[in-house]
């Protein structure tokens, strides 16, 4: 059967792998598993997945297509935690196939705090950084705070490679900004992999070698036209340990195709961000996508942010350390015309700048409070 009658499929819920049970969706041997890898979300189910030690070496070369293209004198400080969550592992995989070298800097740890890692950055001369968004501007914030210039305190560092939260448009602009050097982004999950990574164009290809990305709409009935937003669908055709058809992952994305000057054939794809961030008011749809252009196209741009739904709008805090070149008119009236909704503001400290100096590590950020969610 071709891949062109895939639509006449079922699709698979994560409802569907959570009933399923952790070995449900292991596809090989026991003999054959090479990791185990799973993430918790705001929700607080896990998502799992089984690794063949033939899927590490695929997952690395769906990483190798980035556009920061690796070289074996690259010295690469993965951020990433490494405890079950998985871009830390491919992220080895793509610097081992190309010879890069790896300073595993993991997050989420007391072994390597922020100042920790600003230092290391300096004396290792380390060229590429990878890991969460929100890592590259709580460390930009920790070198700041030292007294370290971002733009002249690292020449070695030539990109940075993130993956793992969305990273929209403006905020992509500002971590350039920040650390003066091009951020490549990468979509995946845990389920599946890397699904596309950005080019030296800033648009995310997708590996589709091994994937299949359809965008359906919210019943997962039907496709929406080429280049709408949707729900996104996976399946993966190259991933033997968890393999998935017709992956409906809840996530909110566009498929476009691109003729791209890098030449890259892959599809471009845009992520908006999860189902559950979605808020709805009346005829305004607000994905986390739409939230988080506006809070970055604020002056000065938030070092901590959240936005926390009302019956009626948006409350937004807001936090720092040049909190005085805010007007809280204008912020307020920048944010509500963007975003159609209205808009309370509370300018305050989130951000615990005593502990990130210390050894303090970092949590899970929550951006965004559904007034449906316990999170
Ligand atoms: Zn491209």
């Amino acid at each position: 059967m071709g891949l062109q009658y895939i639509q006449t499929l079922p699709i698979t819920t994560k409802q569907d792998l959570r009933e399923a049970g952790i070995f449900g969706h292991l596809a090989v041997d026991r003999k054959e598993i090479a990791q185990y890898h799973e993430s918790t979300g705001t929700t607080g189910e896990p998502s799992a997945s089984w690794f063949t030690q033939e899927d590490l070496v695929t997952g690395g070369r769906q990483i190798k297509q980035c556009g920061v293209r690796l070289i074996s004198e690259d010295l690469v400080l993965v951020r990433f935690p490494y405890a079950l969550a998985l871009p830390a592992f491919l992220m080895q995989q793509a610097a081992l196939q190309t010879g890069a070298g790896v300073v595993p800097a993991s997050g989420r740890t007391v072994v390597t705090p922020y100042p920790k890692v600003i230092s290391m950055i300096k004396r290792l001369a380390v060229t590429v950084l990878a890991g969460l968004p929100r890592e590259m501007e709580l460390l930009a914030e920790v070198a700041r705070l030292s007294g370290a210039d971002l733009s002249k305190d690292f020449p070695t560092l030539r990109a940075i490679c993130v993956a793992g939260e969305l990273m929209s448009d403006k905020r992509k602009q500002h971590i350039e900004k920040l650390w003066g050097v091009p951020v490549f982004n990468m979509y995946g999950s845990t389920e599946t992999a890397n699904i596309a990574t950005m080019c030296e164009h800033g648009n995310m290809h997708i590996v589709d070698e091994d994937f299949v990305v359809e965008v359906l709409n919210e019943e997962g009935t039907n496709a929406v036209p080429y280049g709408e937003k949707g729900f996104a669908v996976i399946t993966t055709l190259s991933h033997q340990g968890s393999p998935l058809l017709r992956y409906y992952n809840e996530d909110i994305i566009s498929v476009d195709s691109s003729i791209c000057p890098c030449g890259r054939t892959g599809a471009k794809l845009t992520h908006y961000g999860r189902r559950w961030e979605r808020i709805c008011f009346e005829d305004i749809i607000l994905d986390a996508n739409d939230i988080q252009e506006a809070i970055y196209s604020l002056s000065p741009i938030p070092v901590a942010w959240q936005v926390i739904e009302q019956e009626r709008g948006l409350h937004v805090l807001l936090d720092s350390h040049e909190v005085d070149k805010w007007s809280e008119e204008e912020v307020q009236s920048l944010l509500s015309s963007q975003l159609q909704v209205p808009i309370t503001l509370e300018i305050t400290s989130m951000l615990d700048r005593v502990s990130l100096m210390d050894n303090k590590p970092s949590t899970k950020p929550l951006y965004i409070r559904k007034r449906s969610t316990d999170a």
